[in-house]
């Protein structure tokens, strides 16, 4: 008997790994070969790996418009993709391709699985662009894979288009509307309407669009469609009047609910108001140890009473003890928070009188305000204990947020078009084509 001595095997593998082995194995197309690979160096090649592809022979090709087998036409110029870079090195792919005779189309280029219209990359290459631009901004996948901003910008675009065009819309029962800022200035052209889908088990960004009326919202359920909109069972918006007036147009049939985290922001403007105008009045009287105690309060008086700590708690016991306007507003703000915790919809009736009431008499014009538009909306705020459990509270807040980081940070979106591509990107959930093997 024989016994190898622990010696490791020298003998190679059968295959020698090729570039070619590798594209067969992770990204074959029926009826086309790998025909060879190498190192562009002719003269006008622009230089990296070129992989020729070739049709598969004894196979016709198929019609672009139906994919059906058809005989051949004549052959075009030879077309180059970019392709997904090997090592570093450019890469693409180059094809003569075929037209055909379709009996229905008559004569077509034929269909190529790696091919988008016109389009100078493969499918593969703009998924992979489009899956790093969404970890790094546009400009710096465009640096990392030698490749130019526009590029990445088409690439997330043919993504996009194509899971709008696929996503499944079934089956949204919650529905969240808001507003969002965006950019310099206030016109309303600086404002987005954004739609979003805030069910538990699914929270996506269903439409985005520019400005704040009830025509954009309109615009914005219409492209949803009506099947959707008549399945909605729940909408959460904040109190902006075109769209409650929409809202109760077109989706009266849903329960309607003011979202907590609105509520809260009108309070915390109000708290802010009283702050700012008692601030200039004692600084005009020269009330200077007063107006002290109002100085570098703006946030810990804006945060939930109970999340304050440390110095600025200190800070913050000191004005409540003083007799300052901002001190009453405060307390007022703070005790709307118990709203929240009713379970029966007649007793956070009965607090949110009480409520209003208090802040009607506060002597605080901010507060009254706020006072006067939860009474105007009563049953529409008494909504939301009807509607508990059903919509994920602080869903619409979560979206807002991270719409707002994609739209700050400086993605260098030249056009509103790119942006509205980015937050779809980012926040839509789409679905993406099978053809894109993930190269990352
Ligand atoms: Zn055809």
């Amino acid at each position: 008997m024989i016994v190898n001595a622990g010696k490791p095997s020298t003998r190679r593998p059968a295959i020698q790994l090729q570039i070619k082995t590798i594209l067969n194995r992770i990204q074959h197309y029926g009826g086309f070969v790998y025909q060879d690979i190498r190192f562009g160096e002719e003269e006008g090649s622009p230089g990296g790996i070129e992989i020729r592809l070739e049709a598969h022979r004894g196979m016709r090709g198929r019609c672009s418009q139906c994919r059906r087998p058809a005989p051949g036409y004549d052959r075009l110029k030879e077309r180059r993709w970019g392709h997904v870079p090997l090592w570093g090195i450019k890469t693409w792919f180059l094809y003569v391709p075929r037209r055909v005779e379709c009996a229905e189309h008559g004569v077509v280029v034929e269909y190529l699985p790696w091919n988008e219209g016109k389009r100078s990359l493969t499918t593969v290459m703009m998924g992979f662009l489009a899956r790093w631009g969404r970890r790094l901004s546009w400009r710096e996948t465009a640096e990392v894979f030698q490749t130019s901003w526009e590029a990445v910008y088409r690439s997330v675009e043919w993504l996009v288009q194509w899971g709008l065009a696929h996503r499944e819309l079934q089956g949204v029962r919650s529905l969240g509307v808001d507003e969002i800022h965006w950019g310099h200035g206030l016109g309303a052209n600086n404002f987005l309407t954004v739609l979003y889908q805030i069910d538990a088990h699914c929270r996506r960004l269903l439409w985005v669009g520019k400005g704040r009326s009830r025509r954009t919202l309109r615009r914005g359920l219409t492209a949803l469609g009506t099947g959707v909109v008549q399945g909605v069972r729940f909408v959460c918006s904040d109190m902006w009047k075109p769209y409650l007036e929409e809202i109760g147009a077109q989706v009266g049939h849903a329960l309607h609910v003011l979202d907590r985290f609105h509520i809260t922001m009108h309070l915390n403007q109000a708290v802010d108001q009283v702050r700012r105008g008692e601030g200039a009045r004692l600084r005009a009287a020269g009330q200077s140890a007063a107006q002290q105690q109002l100085k570098h309060m703006r946030w810990p008086l804006l945060r939930r009473g109970s999340r304050v700590r440390g110095r600025a708690r200190q800070k913050l016991n000191a004005l409540l003890a003083s007799k300052l306007q901002t001190a009453r507003g405060w307390k007022l703000k703070e005790t709307f928070a118990h709203f929240w915790s009713y379970r029966s919809v007649p007793w956070a009736g009965a607090f949110l009188h009480a409520w209003c009431g208090r802040a009607m008499r506060s002597r605080l014009e901010p507060m009254k305000k706020v006072a006067r538009m939860l009474r105007a909306h009563e049953p529409l705020l008494l909504n939301w204990f009807r509607a508990k459990g059903e919509i994920s509270s602080g869903a619409v807040e979560g979206l807002n947020n991270k719409i707002r980081v994609i739209t700050r940070r400086s993605y260098g979106f030249r056009t509103y078009e790119a942006m509205e591509i980015a937050l779809y990107h980012t926040l839509g959930r789409l679905p993406e084509p099978e053809s894109t093997h993930r190269f990352c």
